[in-house]
């Protein structure tokens, strides 16, 4: 238990314990990094630190407080589920209830007015059984507009027994105002060996995929103790066929059985709905690499390394231009994605589109 079990980022761990001990946390921080690192989970283990009967830098989780603190969080995590799977979205943040320790997360795409205005009206009465109360507000960017004022206006004077810990991706997403209110604790990518050793001692990665897996991951403790490799295989295997198509095209003809690789291409990826943003971060990665390849030489850094010999070939047959193409058709098709538009059409004219723009003028076109 303790501090001591948190993977990766020493300084933030660090600095909160050198504030523990000079009983110096402020009232209002911002906990600010890439997704995956751990950041709810440091916020936790602040609240419990924060209420400890036995440790002053650190907590037991073994004191009644520490167990309080556990169990509450598990009834907001309970709270939340149950709002989120309501079908009136309206309705989502009716009769809230915080206790002394929150968890504050969007019941819609946003953190809605009436959560906000609940922690206005708990953060000024006393805790009811804790020492301190913390508010930890996830996904802070996703804060209404309209409630932005409301928490600005508790963030300037907190109540002495109230600290709130807001976690964000991208600080720069948030109002400065916000910002400037807040102590930032910065978070980054956990380094390549810790994301390694979890890889090897906890999924049992074999070594020959080690260097790869390691390197999907990005540095995100949440990635490596998720990782399938089997999923990912399989969602970048249309992505295989699909730069294969395209690359292989001698920019004279497209014969037919090309065209046909490329579309059940499409169709394949359209097929997996539900894994679209993972299959398109994988097809982001693979483009990435093959700039990469373009403009490093031979020092390129590429994430799916064991298609190095395949890859350098789509290179040389794409070029700059042919890959950058590919890019901005894949960035279109990601905007119409997002928009909700047809799937399988967004798929279909990217693969359509590719062809037909990187196919010279009068090619003959089967
Ligand atoms: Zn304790």
């Amino acid at each position: 238990m303790g501090f001591n079990t948190f993977l990766g980022n020493e300084n933030a761990v660090a600095g909160l314990r050198s504030m523990l001990a000079s009983q110096s946390v402020p009232g209002a921080m911002l906990f600010a990094g890439p997704d995956g690192v751990g950041k709810k989970t440091l916020a936790t283990m602040l609240a419990k630190a924060l209420n400890c009967e036995t440790l002053n830098d650190d907590y037991c989780g073994d004191c009644r407080h520490c167990r309080k603190v556990e169990e509450t969080l598990a009834l907001t995590r309970q709270d939340l589920a149950r709002r989120r799977e309501m079908k009136d979205a309206g309705r989502r943040a009716d009769g809230l209830v915080y206790f002394d320790v929150e968890l504050i997360e969007p019941l819609t795409r946003f953190i809605l007015i009436e959560q906000i205005r609940q922690l206005r009206s708990t953060a000024y009465s006393l805790p009811f059984e804790l020492r301190n109360r913390v508010f930890i507000i996830d996904q802070a960017q996703t804060i209404h507009w309209q409630a932005v004022d409301l928490l600005l206006k508790v963030l300037e004077e907190p109540p002495e027994t109230t600290r709130f810990i807001l976690i964000c991706p991208n600080s720069s997403e948030l109002r400065p105002t916000l910002r400037s209110r807040c102590q930032r604790v910065s978070f980054r990518p956990v380094g390549a060996p810790l994301v390694e050793r979890l890889l090897r001692e906890e999924k049992k990665v074999p070594a020959s995929q080690l260097k790869l897996a390691t390197a999907i991951c990005a540095g995100s403790i949440a990635a490596a103790k998720t990782l399938d490799l089997a999923a990912f295989d399989r969602r970048r295997k249309p992505w295989i066929s699909f730069l294969d198509a395209i690359a292989s095209r001698d920019g004279r003809s497209m014969p037919p059985g090309q065209w046909k690789t490329l579309l059940e291409s499409a169709k394949e990826l359209a097929d997996a709905r539900s894994e679209l943003e993972a299959s398109l971060r994988i097809g982001y990665s693979l483009l990435r690499d093959l700039l990469q390849i373009l403009e490093g030489g031979a020092g390129a850094q590429v994430l799916n390394m064991d298609l190095t010999t395949p890859m350098n070939a789509w290179a040389a047959r794409l070029g700059l231009e042919g890959v950058e193409r590919l890019k901005s058709g894949l960035d279109d098709t990601y905007r119409l994605q997002t928009r909700n538009i047809n799937q399988q059409l967004g798929w279909e004219s990217l693969a359509i589109e590719c062809i037909s723009e990187s196919c010279p003028e009068g090619a003959n076109r089967v």
